[in-house]
């Protein structure tokens, strides 16, 4: 295995360091400001104020190392400024920070929708447009398939997660914290079963899993009616759920025969993050769009459609857009973290640390029968916990686990619609020795909670 790690342009040493209690005294200070001026519904998941981050590594207010096990949320895949990141977002700000691409166009724009149409699934004409956020994709897609196929409903899925705004709140499943009291939602949105294999009848293939929700499109919504169907084909937020082998290739095919456009949600499991350029990869999946972004650009936000050239184009000049959508600083960030995760073959790197990953997490199990199934794809791994021998989710246990992690210095997440499982999603540029410390602070905060 290739030793040569992306983001190793850190200065930071690459080491687990508390020099005072989590949060300490520097970062509780800031908190008490924060509290004052950020509105409280901006939650915090670790309270530790962050002053450089690379490698591994976020260095608080305190001069605390802890080891970061989230990346952000499966943002800083590359690492934290990463070198090519770092060097062309520099050379990038210093020429033009803005023209807006509807107005007058720049080359780092074309740059990424290139590299789009050459990295995403499938080797058809590809063509993308570039917004800022995840949900902005998401809702550009839906757009997009709307007036590509003349029809209006959606379909989604049970456990899902695809943004904050109006149209991808009625997306996403979740009500708290996600929806409570945002409503009315946007209409045409229908929810299909999901395949959970550890929540279903053992042995239920994947096909009759996509069965099951294609009976319930044809009866409840009619494929005549249908626009897209959307799908994560990694849950994220839902809880890191791999649908059974089968289950994605047939929804697929179904769409192809009625008319309906695939839509793939990666924008948590994309750019390399799975062990694959993108999820779909695994099954072969070729999905008519695919939205991006997270770990698109090492922390800048920017985001993606990308599709069929002929569903792409079917909406009018000047129907897709935004003032910042393609920023060129964001778009030379991009630039570079593709840099990164080709020339350090990423890829490979996330199923490294799936090897790493699923050893510890398999050992920890065997001692702590809390852990009812562990599971993921490269560094997107995670454990599901429930009450020994049940169904029955344990989310008191994840919260716990999580606090202890916390309080020595190793950033966990948890997810899943129940609270209950704990995700890991470490950066592709952590070192080996990191994750295996990382791993022990994971089984020793089994051992000390329950
Ligand atoms: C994070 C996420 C989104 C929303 O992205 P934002 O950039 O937060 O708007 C949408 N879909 C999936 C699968 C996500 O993980």
């Amino acid at each position: 295995m290739s030793t040569t790690i992306a983001g190793s342009g850190t200065s930071l040493t690459q080491q687990r360091n508390l020099v005072t209690e989590i949060p300490g005294p520097r970062s509780r200070e800031k908190l008490a400001r924060k509290k004052q001026y950020v509105a409280d519904g901006v939650g915090t998941t670790l309270p530790i104020f962050v002053e450089a981050a690379g490698g591994g590594i976020l260095v608080d207010a305190d001069g605390n190392s802890l080891i970061d096990l989230g990346s952000g949320i499966a943002v800083t895949t590359v690492g934290n400024a990463a070198p090519e990141v770092v060097a062309r977002v520099q050379q990038q700000v210093a020429a033009f920070t803005h023209t807006c691409f509807m107005v007058t166009p720049y080359d780092g724009y074309v740059d990424v929708c290139a590299a789009l149409a050459e990295l995403t699934p499938g080797d058809h004409a590809k063509k993308s447009a570039l917004f800022n956020s995840g949900a902005e994709a998401v809702e550009n897609a839906v757009k997009i398939a709307r007036v590509a196929t003349g029809k209006d409903a959606v379909a989604v899925f049970d456990h899902a997660y695809h943004g904050r705004t109006n149209l991808t709140m009625a997306m996403t499943a979740k009500n708290m914290p996600y929806k409570n009291g945002f409503g009315p939602f946007a209409g045409e949105i229908y929810r299909l079963p999901m395949s959970y294999p550890f929540r279903e009848t053992a042995g239920i293939k994947g096909e009759d899993a996509a069965a099951r929700a294609i009976d319930q499109l044809e009866k409840q919504v009619g494929a005549q009616n249908l626009a897209c169907v959307v799908i994560e084909p990694i849950l994220g937020e839902g809880g890191f759920v791999v649908p059974a082998e089968g289950f994605l290739p047939a929804l697929a095919a179904w769409c192809r025969e009625n008319d309906v456009l695939f839509v793939a949600d990666e924008i948590q499991s994309g750019f390399c993050r799975t062990g694959e350029w993108f999820a779909c990869n695994h099954e072969g999946v070729v999905p008519d769009l695919i939205t991006t972004a997270k770990g698109i650009a090492g922390g800048l936000p920017l985001a993606a459609v990308t599709g069929r050239a002929d569903v792409m184009d079917a909406v009018h000049v000047g129907g897709l857009g935004g003032t910042y959508g393609g920023n060129p600083v964001a778009c030379a960030a991009a630039l570079g973290a593709i840099e990164e995760m080709k020339s350090h073959d990423l890829p490979a790197r996330a199923r490294a640390i799936e090897s790493i990953m699923r050893r510890r997490l398999e050992a920890i199990a065997a001692d702590h029968p809390v852990i009812a199934d562990i599971r993921g794809r490269g560094a997107m791994m995670a454990i599901e916990l429930c009450k020994p021998g049940t169904l029955e989710p344990d989310a008191a246990r994840a919260a716990a686990a999580t606090a202890y992690c916390h309080g020595v210095g190793v950033v966990t997440l948890t997810c899943g619609t129940w609270g209950n499982v704990f995700r890991f999603l470490p950066p592709l540029s952590i070192s080996d020795e990191l994750l295996e410390e990382a791993f022990d602070v994971v089984a020793e905060a089994f051992a000390a909670t329950g």
